[in-house]
Parts: C-alpha cells; structure tokens; sequence
C-alpha cells in the first residue's frame, strides 16, 4: 500500500477532526450565549486546571491544596451538569461529534500502554481505496454472467489475429480457464493466472 494514498487519508482525517472541533465550539459558544451560568463556569474550571497545574509547579503536589481544588472542579462540574440537565441537554452536545468514536478521527488508537494501532475505521478506507483501484467494485456488471462472446468475431484469420482459431473460441477458452481457476481457488495445487498485455489493456 502506497504511503501516498495513506497519507492522502490522513489527511482528510485530519480535516474531518478539525471541522467536528470546529462545529462543536460553535454549538457550544452559541449555548453560552444562551446561557451565560455555563460559560461562567467553563471559565472557573479553566482558572481551576491552570491553578491545579501552578501548584503542582511550585509546591509539588501539596496533598491539602489539589484536594481543594479537586473538590471545587467537581462541584461546578456538577453544576453545569444540572443546569444542562434541566435545558434537557445530554453532556455529550458539548463534546465533538466525530465521525469514529473509537479514534475521534486520528485514524489511530492509543492502547493503555501507549502503543499506537492503526483504527478499524482506516482499515477499511485503505481497503475499500484498494478495492475500488482493482475495478473489484464493479463486479455485479462485470462478471462471468455478464460475459458476452459475441462481441469477438468467430473468424479465423492466422494472418489478422496470430491465431488459428476465432477469437471468440479464444476468449471462451479464456473465460473456461477463468472459471476453472475460480473454482479451485483453494485448492493449493492449482496455478495461478497471469493476464499479460499492454499498458491500458483489460
Ligand atoms: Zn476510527
């Protein structure tokens, strides 16, 4: 798989977690101006977290202090809970609204010890790039049912077509070839096909 076409993907990921970041900010600015109790409070919990982390700096972690400022945070978290609650608003309005809520549009997933995996979600984008670049989607009107003969002439001409048969008994040989390779694809013993030609060619 191409580094490019990941890549490409990546990209789009990336557009796609900004614009759910971006669309949530505006939900949520237009909520506060609604309801300026909740902006309020966001800015109390903000101060909280920038004192929480001064502290830490400067003292170390004084156990009485964090304890505090723990309290403090989860009593105005609290608040805003309520007060969403009572505007029949879910928490979750606030959050962004990412497409995959296994990676939040990143593409990866951190595991507890920090290892970063590939998301199903970008899995099968990368599949469904491969399956749509080998022409596989086009199977329910390309396919054997689907296959017509006669558009190959049924005129043998050694000198025109370098064959001593037609070229529509060529293709059907082909095609039985074809079906024949299909239908022993498990079987290990079975040879591949290669299907040569030049370039464009299909
Ligand atoms: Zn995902």
């Amino acid at each position: 798989m191409s580094s490019e076409i990941l890549n490409s993907l990546l990209k789009e990921y990336e557009q796609k977690k900004l614009k759910a970041e971006i669309d949530s900010e505006k939900l949520k600015e237009e909520l506060y101006e609604k309801v300026p109790k909740l902006k309020e409070i966001e800015n109390e919990l903000n101060t909280f977290a920038i004192n929480t982390a001064k502290n830490i700096l400067k003292n170390g972690n004084q156990e009485k202090e964090q304890k505090d400022l723990e309290a403090k945070i989860l009593f105005l978290k609290k608040e805003k809970e309520n007060i969403l609650k009572e505007l029949n608003i879910s928490l979750d309005y606030l959050k962004p609204h990412y497409e995959c809520s296994l990676c939040n549009d990143t593409g990866y997933i951190t595991s507890d010890n920090y290892k970063s995996t590939m998301c199903s979600c970008l899995k099968q984008k990368l599949l469904d790039y491969s399956f749509n670049k080998s022409n596989m989607s086009n199977l329910d009107k390309e396919n054997f049912s689907t296959f017509n003969p006669n558009i190959f002439s049924d005129e043998v001409d050694v000198a025109k077509y370098k064959f001593n048969i037609s070229p529509r008994k060529n293709i059907l040989n082909i095609r039985d070839k074809c079906i024949e390779f299909v239908e022993n694809f498990d079987n290990v013993k079975y040879k591949n096909l290669l299907f040569t030609g030049n370039t464009g060619l299909r």
